[in-house]
């Protein structure tokens, strides 16, 4: 079967070369696997049959990379999707109409392919640049490159391989130009992922250590405004070396461990682009969908990809993440145990919010319901105290309660982000109380 897939890839992309004219190859932000596989999903999302209006929806296309991509300043935001667009261009996907910011959808095949999982949109990327470089006479000169010894002998091999970029590559006009420098920069370090090879800089140097997943993934750091929090997305963490290494076999150099079961899961980065999706719906369902969310009443059904419940995922990655009791009252009858979102799923800024497990605790019934909203509870997210409002100090049944502290397993990383601001929202409604 995955024999199938680089057999397809190659009769689509054979024919292309670094003079290709219509569209763009590799740049630096469609060699990034994340946003290709996004575009795609977005792409097949609010095509129109056959046709893609990408000026008509820019405004739309513009909020879900902000969203996915943590970005905070417009500047960047539109090259994500021009960028991507382009590189569809280049491969077939797309072609241009005579009507500006039109296209039309050419190769269903491939943008089902890209679109359905991280790992398919790496495959892609991998296959492109296999194509190109065998087109162009490259191939063997990166062979050399993965075969040498030596940094010395690796970086004089990467400039002969730039001199022949400057001097196929369509897109340079002018080599004396610094960007020129770096356009080989993008299909080797694609490449020498899954060839375990070197990183290689802006500044084309052949760097010491091997390019990593997060180098070939450009949604990986965020910045958080309260506090100072690393955001890495899960996804990461979910790409299946297995079944690309296992797919890309015949096409390596650099010979790579067996792997005797592929293990793959498509789940989170699936849900995390449709939610998204449907969040961007505009036909007046958004906010409706939020509320079945929440219930956990919504199912998503995506082309090609089994149905699934948003809730559900969050719970069961809930269930991996954190100890199956409630962390108020040591309940743990698993069947009745709720996953509640810390900061509701209707606040929640963007996907990774909504979908973070960090963002949830498993509670009791009971104790769900008074830390829903922070109507009666919060739990500190420095100490771990349960405070409660005092209006409920006399509650018989609510004595535990008093002078109870959660385990430091609860509040830890990440969860305290989300805590800090279920701790703001419960002095906001509980007024009459006041913060120690
Ligand atoms: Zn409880």
């Amino acid at each position: 079967m995955n024999r199938d897939i680089t057999q397809m890839l190659i009769s689509k992309l054979s024919g292309l070369t670094l003079s290709t004219d219509t569209g763009k190859f590799l740049a630096d932000k469609s060699y990034g696997f994340d946003t290709m596989f996004f575009a795609c999903r977005f792409i097949q999302r609010f095509r129109f049959g056959d046709v893609y209006k990408k000026l008509e929806l820019q405004e739309k296309s513009n909020a879900y990379i902000k969203d996915l991509f943590c970005l905070r300043t417009a500047s960047q935001i539109q090259n994500y999707f021009t960028e991507a667009v382009a590189l569809l261009v280049f491969c077939g996907v797309l072609r241009k109409t005579s009507k500006r910011g039109v296209y039309e959808i050419i190769d269903d095949e491939l943008l089902d392919f890209i679109s359905s999982s991280f790992e398919n949109a790496y495959i892609f990327q991998y296959m492109l640049c296999y194509c190109v470089f065998v087109h162009d006479g490259i191939w063997d000169k990166y062979k050399e490159f993965c075969k040498a010894q030596t940094l010395a002998h690796k970086q004089g091999i990467y400039l002969q391989i730039r001199e022949i970029f400057i001097e196929k590559d369509n897109r340079v006009i002018d080599p004396t130009r610094k960007w020129a420098n770096f356009v080989p920069k993008y299909p080797m370090v694609v490449l020498n992922y899954a060839n375990h090879q070197n990183m290689i800089s802006r500044t084309t140097i052949v760097q010491t250590r091997d390019v990593k997943i997060e180098d070939i993934s450009l949604n990986t750091e965020g910045t958080r405004a309260n506090m100072d929090l690393p955001k890495k997305n899960a996804y990461l963490h979910d790409f299946s070396d297995s079944y690309v290494t296992e797919t890309l076999r015949p096409y390596l150099i650099t010979p790579a461990s067996k792997y005797d079961t592929i293990s793959y899961s498509d789940s989170f980065s699936i849900d995390v682009a449709d939610t998204k999706l449907d969040m961007l719906d505009d036909d007046g369902r958004t906010s409706d969908m939020k509320e079945k969310i929440l219930k956990g009443k919504y199912k998503i059904s995506a082309r090609g990809v089994q149905t699934r419940t948003v809730q559900g995922e969050f719970r069961s990655a809930l269930f991996v993440k954190t100890p199956h009791k409630c962390p108020v009252c040591g309940f743990d009858f698993k069947n009745l145990l709720i996953a509640s979102h810390i900061k509701p799923y209707s606040k929640c800024e963007d996907t990774y919010d909504a979908m973070n497990p960090n963002n949830g605790l498993l509670m009791c019934p009971i104790c769900d319901k008074l830390f829903e909203h922070a109507n009666y509870i919060t739990i500190d997210y420095k100490t771990g105290n349960v405070i409660y409002d005092t209006n409920i100090e006399d509650e018989k049944s609510l004595q535990y309660l008093h002078d109870c502290t959660v385990s430091y397993d609860y509040i830890d990383g990440e969860r305290r982000h989300y805590l800090k601001w279920h701790n703001e929202t419960f002095y906001e409604k509980h007024s009459h109380m006041t913060k120690e």
